[in-house]
């Protein structure tokens, strides 16, 4: 490889770029995690995660990428032939299904067509129609990173709550969490799974589960045969601010430096300014002619935009070109959307020149491309920066 002057754009919907103050908080000397500095840091990021989830329930912390996240949240309170209700968002909500499905569990799975999001309706009519009360969990993406489609999960929990079913309700916010609003609690949620690569701006390596006192009853009788990923052994251990195996000191000193990051900004400013990047970025593609994968307003993502490409455009060929001409990696279309659409990434360490870096060479690419769109994408995210700057 050869040297490339300037930073590389990571535009990919997570990782997300890691900022200064995260990667110096990370190099930093080992601990040993059983001294007694080490519970002032642990007790610091679990206290300060349970404030990103706003949730007064306890915060588990693995050393995982959120996939680990994910089957950790599943064997806890499911086990091999119980019945699960999932949601087909897109890929992400695939792959967890598919999870499911390697486990043993019985999976429903509630078919969407990848640009819209979850429908509460479909999912009361499934719980209604289960008289036994059999189903033991409803899952569900709140941010589908494969298409940019955020749901609405309060809409989900009153429609759980109107079956009067007792599912309990576990959503994935991998690609959510600290970039869009979240409130663990107040919606009701049993289980919220997330990771450290997206919104909170970290290296990839920590996992994460919220619990509610329903999920942890349930886990105290209930779910697959575990250990590693026991959440009651970890929460005796994490009482006290320790872990019960060796935890990932080093990114346990980024996450601290992200919560405090994220403090100091303000989560509603951070919310705020992921809204006005992403208003300006789909003022592009709206400029350009081009459709976003998300079809519903009310579910447009504030993380990323998807960009269905025109038919006989090779998205991946797009991405290609822009990525030699201008170091800029934008995230692939995955599953379904394979070759037919890319995605934009504008999560975390972001603002307005990063967003309009990354315009100039997506519309740069798609012009080299031969790509059929409109000029003018990345004026119309000028004025609309302008017009919104305070
Ligand atoms: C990134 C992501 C995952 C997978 O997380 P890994 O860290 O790659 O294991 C799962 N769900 C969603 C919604 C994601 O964005």
């Amino acid at each position: 490889m050869t040297y490339r002057a300037g930073r590389h754009f990571l535009q990919i919907p997570g990782p997300s770029p890691v900022p200064d103050r995260i990667s110096r908080a990370i190099d930093a000397a080992v601990i040993d995690h059983r001294g007694p500095d080490f519970a002032h840091l642990g007790r610091s990021v679990l206290s300060g995660m349970q404030r990103i989830f706003k949730t007064q329930s306890p915060v588990v912390i693995y050393p995982s990428s959120g996939t680990g996240a994910w089957e950790a949240a599943l064997s806890n309170v499911i086990s091999s032939g119980d019945r699960v209700v999932f949601y087909e968002t897109g890929q992400f909500a695939t792959l967890w299904k598919q999870m499911a499905d390697k486990l043993g569990v019985v999976t429903q799975f509630i078919e969407g067509d990848w640009r819209t999001g979850v429908d509460a309706n479909r999912i009361e009519s499934v719980l209604r129609e289960d008289t036994d009360r059999t189903i033991k969990a409803v899952c569900c993406v709140h941010h589908e990173t494969s298409c940019g489609i955020t749901s609405n999960i309060a809409a989900v929990r009153q429609a759980i709550d109107a079956v009067g079913h007792p599912a309990l309700l576990m959503v994935d916010t991998i690609s959510g969490l600290a970039s869009v609003d979240y409130r663990h609690d107040e919606w009701g949620v049993d289980v919220t799974i997330s990771g450290s690569q997206k919104g909170l701006m970290m290296p990839p390596g920590l996992g994460f589960n919220a619990l509610s006192d329903r999920a942890l009853e349930v886990a105290k009788h209930g779910g697959a045969p575990r250990s590693y990923w026991d959440w009651h052994e970890m929460l005796a251990s994490n009482a006290t601010g320790y872990f019960p195996y060796t935890p990932a000191t080093t990114l346990l000193y980024g996450l601290k430096e992200a919560i405090a990051m994220l403090e100091e900004e303000g989560l509603d400013q951070v919310f705020a300014r992921h809204q006005r990047l992403a208003d300006a970025c789909r003022a592009a593609v709206a400029t350009w002619g081009l459709e976003t994968v998300c079809q519903n307003p009310s579910e447009h993502s504030n993380v990323l935009t998807g960009i269905m490409m025109p038919e006989g455009v090779d998205a991946d060929q797009v991405r290609k070109i822009i990525l030699e001409k201008f170091d800029m990696s934008l995230g692939t279309g995955l599953g379904k959307l394979k070759g037919k659409a890319f995605r934009i990434g504008h999560l975390g360490d972001f603002n307005e020149l990063t967003l309009m870096g990354t315009l100039c060479g997506v519309e740069m690419g798609m012009g080299l491309a031969g790509v059929p769109h409109q000029a003018g994408g990345v004026e119309a995210a000028m004025q609309a920066l302008k017009n919104t700057a305070h």
